[in-house]
């Protein structure tokens, strides 16, 4: 794509959310890479890098290898999530709902950051969960993370719950796990309920949240894909914008409104 036509396809889909009033987004681990957090695909990702850490950090392992757990909580205690503020494009789409066309913000990321960025929590479905809480598999006692962390840190390679002993785990969706079914109905809903369709930093690989394209274009919404790389879903898709999206985030929304 030369560059005019990369300005082009940006101004058609300003001009597409300047007309929209209900837009629902689904964002992923690329919107948080400017904050300091790696995604997993991306140039920079951890299983770019180290593609035996994806088949490992499998459910099923972690419920069966101790090992496999106490390197979990190593990872999550040093999260480069804990010290990551928002960045503009947490930021742009919290002006695209002050500007009231946002049906929903739909996200696989764990991190929370478009909550700390000022978006409306009841807006926020959070597909994978978030690393903010751990659960225990066993009584499903939540506890927030870091408290559990300080139990990493004084020694406690495996903290067990506290109430029944029974293994503790992120409150998040690891691969072999089931997404909770109302979360993905409520997805589901609002990607069947919008007239503007955005995947944005997704590499749109993981299902079933990449599906969720298809609900919108089932639907007769127009779907953007904004991502550096490409996406199984470029072809399917209205537009395709390729820029970073801490830049085209703020230009796009401060163009629409
Ligand atoms: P992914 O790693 O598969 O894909 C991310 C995509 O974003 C890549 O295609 C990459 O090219 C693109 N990208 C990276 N930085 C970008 C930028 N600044 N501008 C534009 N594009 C950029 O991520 P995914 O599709 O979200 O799926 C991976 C799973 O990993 C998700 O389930 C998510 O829960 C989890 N995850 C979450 C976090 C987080 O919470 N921040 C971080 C890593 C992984």
């Amino acid at each position: 794509m030369t560059a005019d036509q990369a300005e082009q396809a940006e101004q058609q889909v300003a001009s597409w959310l300047r007309a929209a009033d209900r837009v629902t987004v689904l964002t992923g681990a690329g919107i948080s890479t400017e904050s300091g957090i790696p995604d997993f695909r991306g140039p920079q990702g951890l299983w770019t890098k180290d593609p035996a850490a994806a088949a490992l950090f499998t459910f099923q392992n972690y419920l069966a290898d101790p090992e496999v757990r106490v390197r979990s909580w190593r990872a999550r205690r040093d999260s480069p999530a804990w010290q990551a503020e928002p960045n503009a494009g947490h930021r742009a789409l919290v002006d695209l709902e002050r500007a009231g066309k946002l049906r929903a913000l739909i996200t696989q990321n764990i991190d929370e950051l478009h909550q700390l960025a000022g978006s409306d929590p009841g807006l926020v479905i959070e597909l994978h969960g978030t690393m903010r809480w751990a659960t225990c598999l066993e009584c499903g006692l939540r506890t927030p993370m870091p408290e559990v962390l300080t139990r990493v840190a004084a020694g406690e390679t495996d903290p067990p719950c506290l109430r029944c002993g029974g293994i503790q785990k992120s409150a998040t969706i690891s691969f072999g796990q089931s997404l909770d079914a109302e979360v993905l109905a409520a997805a589901t809903r609002a990607a069947r309920d919008c007239a503007l369709f955005l995947a944005v930093g997704t590499s749109l690989q993981v299902y079933p949240a990449a599906g969720l394209c298809d609900h919108a274009v089932a639907s007769g919404a127009r779907l953007v894909v904004i991502n550096a790389e490409p996406t199984p879903y470029d072809e399917v898709s209205d537009a395709v914008l390729r820029a970073p999206l801490g830049v085209v985030l703020p230009r796009l929304v401060s163009a629409a409104l």
